[in-house]
């Protein structure tokens, strides 16, 4: 786990020396004595160590009676305490080894949150809120949601915890009528697929799809028809008509669904949302809004869209456990998509009232649900920032963009913060002489702190910069181009 090896001013690597002015104007982290430092590893190391002791005091709780501890279970709760004062003073000074490094006796510990700046493209938005942290350790038992569940036994119906109020929140957050809470976006897609599309029928989506929209469509008994791309890599509302006449003349009936991406998971292109609704309700077809790359990051409207459905990632974009996500409509389709059960068992005539099929009655019923609800408010206020992350964005791209050979092939200025950079003529011309290959990359941005390129790839790749603090942007844009200056790619001021 302590990947980081303690460089001090003594200890500067020699290609340290001699940089251009320009890389180094805004750091001020590399010339301090510690660096990236053992002591933040192991600080992070002893805090999950504490953290652990503490779940193995709760578990004495949980083995004993309501009345108390007996003997020996006191005293093994004062052997955890003194185990958890130890780690506390080594967490406080930064001491000692690491001493568990297993859950299970397997699972390693997951600290890349905490040891390094995370670029993953589909990671970023999907941290938690430390709020939801500690949800997920109050309600991590399985169906930790029921204990108040009363009649007619529905999730969305629970109002202690206030999960019926969540749902009322969530449609006014995308500003929709009614909202469920799913294992993901695709559950999302899912959920309207089964509802509109039967067997034959065409559902429009972009060239840029997801895939899981492809096997929504799929499972539902439908075929996927792609709007092309223009010449910058966006989905326009003429071409999706254009789209929608092929369809039609070929067979003979209209789409019975489009889904388009707002920004797309590949380039994160933005994609003429208005125009698109404007066209696809001109033939009257309902319009999905998906997302997943939009709610819990940047304001969604989905009145002001015109989407009869808005379908989020709670794992992707909403600081939540996975898998959550949203599916929003207008209350014109709830009566469909969100249809009661009317199945009558033959032999009981046991009947399920209230149940949503599509929800397959409830959904997220556990730490899943808790962690949205608990990264929630934070949710509703970051949107409201969203300029800033995408200032941090472009930010960081026009410091690539200096690296001599560096391109972006998302549209540029950015208006996401995820983003497809190619880099082919400035980081790869090291890889394809370097023994390690295009791992040389992965390699110096790891020994600096940085993790969440895809390992290896040195060519076209996406990162994502969403959440980032001023701090930190700097310090990634620094790091890229230390790691250039290293190579000798040149890198303009
Ligand atoms: C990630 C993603 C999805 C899938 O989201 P889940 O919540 O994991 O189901 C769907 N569409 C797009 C555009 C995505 O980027």
């Amino acid at each position: 786990m302590v990947r980081f090896t303690i460089v001090n001013s003594d200890t500067v690597p020699e290609w340290r020396s001699g940089y251009a002015v320009d890389c180094r104007s805004t750091t001020t982290r590399f010339d301090s004595g510690l660096w990236l430092g053992g002591i933040m590893s192991i600080r992070i190391q002893k805090t999950f160590e504490a953290l652990f002791a503490l779940e193995e005091v709760r578990g004495l709780f949980r083995e004993s009676l309501p009345t108390g501890f007996d003997a020996e279970e006191e005293a093994a709760f004062n052997q955890r305490i003194a185990d958890l004062k130890a780690i506390i003073a080594d967490l406080e000074a930064g001491t000692g080894t690491p001493k568990v490094t297993k859950i299970a006796g397997t699972l390693d510990i997951r600290s890349r949150e905490e040891q390094y700046i995370n670029i993953h493209p589909i990671q970023a938005a999907g941290r938690l809120t430390t709020e939801a942290r500690k949800a997920i350790i109050s309600y991590g038992d399985g169906y930790s949601t029921c204990d108040s569940c009363r009649k007619p036994f529905r999730l969305d119906k629970i109002s202690k915890p206030g999960i019926a109020e969540f749902h009322e929140d969530l449609a006014k957050f995308v500003n929709m009528d009614i909202a469920r809470v799913v294992p993901g976006a695709r559950r999302g897609f899912q959920a309207v697929a089964g509802t509109l599309v039967g067997k034959g029928d065409s559902v429009i989506v972009s060239a840029l799809a997801h895939y899981t929209e492809f096997l929504a469509v799929e499972n539902a008994g439908g075929v996927v028809r792609e709007v092309p791309l223009d010449a910058k890599n966006i989905v326009t509302a003429e071409a999706t008509a254009q789209k929608i006449e092929e369809v039609k003349a070929e067979s003979g009936k209209l789409p019975v669904l489009v889904m388009i991406d707002h920004f797309d998971y590949q380039f994160a292109n933005e994609h003429e949302i208005a125009g698109i609704e404007k066209v696809v309700h001109q033939y009257d077809i309902p319009f999905l809004y998906n997302g997943a790359y939009t709610v819990g990051v940047l304001p969604v409207d989905g009145k002001k869209i015109g989407a009869d459905f808005v379908v989020g990632s709670g794992h992707k974009s909403m600081a939540s456990v996975a898998p959550s996500g949203v599916l929003a409509m207008t209350d014109e389709w709830a009566p469909k998509a969100l249809r009661t059960t009317a199945m009558v068992g033959d032999l009981t005539k046991r009947k399920f009232g209230i149940k949503e099929v599509e929800m397959l009655g409830c959904t997220l019923m556990g730490g899943t649900l808790l962690s949205m609800m608990a990264s929630f408010p934070t949710v509703k206020e970051r949107v409201l920032h969203w300029d800033e992350q995408v200032k941090r964005s472009n930010y960081f791209i026009d410091r690539l963009l200096k690296i001599s050979g560096s391109r972006v092939l998302s549209e540029y200025p950015r208006k996401h913060t995820l983003t497809k950079i190619d880099t082919t003529g400035s980081f790869y011309t090291v890889a394809k002489m370097h023994k390690r290959k295009g791992f040389y990359f992965s390699d110096e941005l790891s020994s600096r702190g940085i993790v969440g390129e895809f390992a290896g790839a040195t060519r076209t790749w996406k990162l994502n910069t969403y959440g980032l603090n001023e701090k930190q942007i700097r310090y990634l844009a620094d790091v890229f181009c230390e790691i250039a200056e290293k190579y000798e790619i040149p890198v303009t001021p």
